[in-house]
């Protein structure tokens, strides 16, 4: 059975190339019919943030994916919080130094800061572990006593020297490391918890995780997972590692960091994420006004295609679809006008009933409330064309609510309604008695109007919308008056011309 996984740490908001490690995970169980797990890894407690675990399940609820073990859900495996699962991990790290494969160090953290103060690019590795203050250089019993007595220690492993280190990662084939290159990274910290090297691997095994899917960034850690896999006897087991390429700048120089989105302007995170310490807010796409379909969308196809020219996927089609083989390797550069334009095609794709509840709230923000469903849904269906965002709809819809407080004049040239004044009193007069007029009886009694007024059409057009929505925009104008009704037609033409 297909299992994966998503370890976020919460150590802050999720940035949207967390969300899209989460989505493949995702697409991947489901195409398997397999499960997908969500561990929270908060080992390392100097960086927890509060907040963080509740925003990533704020984020799956909008996204639309469930998870089917976790924090909040359960599972067999559980509990799915590291912190939790503390007393779990010692007896591995124990059996590590048992088997030769890990060590005991004593070293304070005095004494490593002074030699990196001496020693240039100073690494605790299979060069340097001599010389320092560990189970391999003091005497064994002295050692076992000192860790009986509870002096301070960490527990390292012992990276062999010159070996290759070889796995197959489902995205970029076969890759090998020379171990020299890896340092002997801390299993378990002085305060009995375990690092993230340690814990990820003793989770994933006894979490019976079959795929691990993470980003490309954790490929330098891939090879003290290979051998901690090895060295506890689990190699039979170990999950197939593929490595998602990352998400990059607009302009392709580096990866898209957190900071990013004010630097260019656009969010990078799900949803809005407030950094407790700073108190600085960070913008979301939700609030930017995407529809979770935009983002999935969007997201889906930032380093993945199915081979063809369509780029437009639901979730349960991006669940047929989806492949490994065309994850992409390279790095998938971050376009915001391109995800602006998956949320428009989305948009205009959505039926009014599936978009109500969001421009409702949208109106809602701006101060506009309607309980009239009915009317709601026309104009949603009137003006979906013309929206990318949904934050559009209140710009596109606002005057279907409110009169325009202002008009501009400006479009229209030269004096924009005193010589047409005589045509609107007019008209106001042929439509008075009239009050359920089809929007196509309506044209044909302003086009009639206007023959006898011997008065160019086209002039009046853009003052009578003007006179409606106040600018030069929005759905055609005789359906914009008949949905707005004539009586309130009549007002807008009045206040106007006054
Ligand atoms: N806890 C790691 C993170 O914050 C997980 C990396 C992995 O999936 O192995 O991304």
């Amino acid at each position: 059975k297909v299992r994966v996984r998503f370890a976020p740490s919460p150590t802050g908001g999720l940035h949207i190339g967390g969300v899209r490690t989460i989505l493949f995970n995702y697409l991947f169980a489901k195409q398997n019919n397999g499960e997908f797990i969500l561990r929270i890894e908060d080992t390392d407690q100097t960086r927890f943030v509060e907040g963080a675990e509740e925003y990533i399940y704020n984020c799956l609820d909008w996204c639309g994916i469930k998870e089917d073990e976790s924090t909040r859900n359960g599972g067999e495996y559980g509990p799915y919080r590291q912190s939790e699962r503390k007393s779990i991990y010692r007896q591995y790290a124990e059996q590590l130094v048992k088997d030769g494969h890990a060590y005991y160090a004593f070293d304070t953290s005095e004494e490593l800061e002074c030699k990196r103060q001496v020693i240039e690019n100073f690494r605790y590795d299979q060069n340097t572990r001599q010389t320092l203050r560990n189970s391999l250089t003091i005497p064994h019993e002295a050692a076992e006593s000192l860790v009986k007595e509870g002096a301070p220690h960490v527990i390292r492993i012992k990276v062999p020297k010159d070996e290759q280190v070889t796995f197959t990662d489902l995205i970029r084939g076969d890759i090998a490391f020379n171990s020299s290159e890896v340092d002997d990274k801390v299993l378990l910290k002085a305060d009995g918890m375990p690092t993230y090297h340690l814990a990820v691997v003793v989770d994933d095994y006894l979490m019976k995780i079959t795929h691990a899917f993470r980003g490309e960034e954790w490929l330098p850690s891939a090879p003290v997972h290979i051998l901690l896999w090895k060295y506890l006897g689990w190699a039979a087991d170990m999950p197939q590692w593929a490595h998602l390429p990352l998400i990059l700048k607009p302009d392709g120089h580096g990866k898209l960091s957190k900071r990013d989105g004010e630097k260019f302007g656009f969010p990078v995170y799900p949803i809005n994420w407030i950094d407790a310490a700073s108190g600085k807010k960070a913008q979301g796409f939700v609030e930017a006004g995407f529809l979770p379909e935009g983002f999935i969308n969007m997201l889906a196809l930032l380093g993945w295609n199915d081979g063809s020219d369509q780029e437009i996927f639901s979730m349960d089609q991006l669940i047929k679809n989806f492949s490994l083989e065309r994850i992409h390797k390279g790095g998938a550069k971050f376009d915001y006008e391109k995800a602006k334009w998956y949320n428009g095609e989305w948009v205009k794709a959505s039926s009014a009933e599936h978009l109500l509840p969001y421009v409702k709230n949208i109106l809602t923000d701006k101060g506009i409330y309607s309980d009239n469903d009915d009317y709601l849904l026309k104009v949603i269906d009137m003006v979906k064309e013309r929206c990318i965002l949904l934050t559009d709809f209140h710009e596109q819809a606002a005057f279907f609510f409110e009169a325009p407080s202002k008009f501009d004049t400006d479009a229209v040239k030269p004096k924009w309604n005193t010589d047409k004044e005589d045509y609107f009193n007019a008209f106001i007069a042929a439509i008075e008695a009239n009050k359920s007029i089809t929007s196509a009886d309506l044209e044909t009694t302003f086009k009639t109007l206007a023959t006898e007024k011997a008065i160019k059409v086209g002039e009046l057009m853009l003052p009578f919308r003007i006179m409606l929505v106040g600018g030069k925009f929005g759905p055609q104008v005789f359906e914009i008056a008949t949905q707005i009704g004539i009586p309130e037609t009549i007002n807008r033409i009045k206040s106007a011309l006054a």
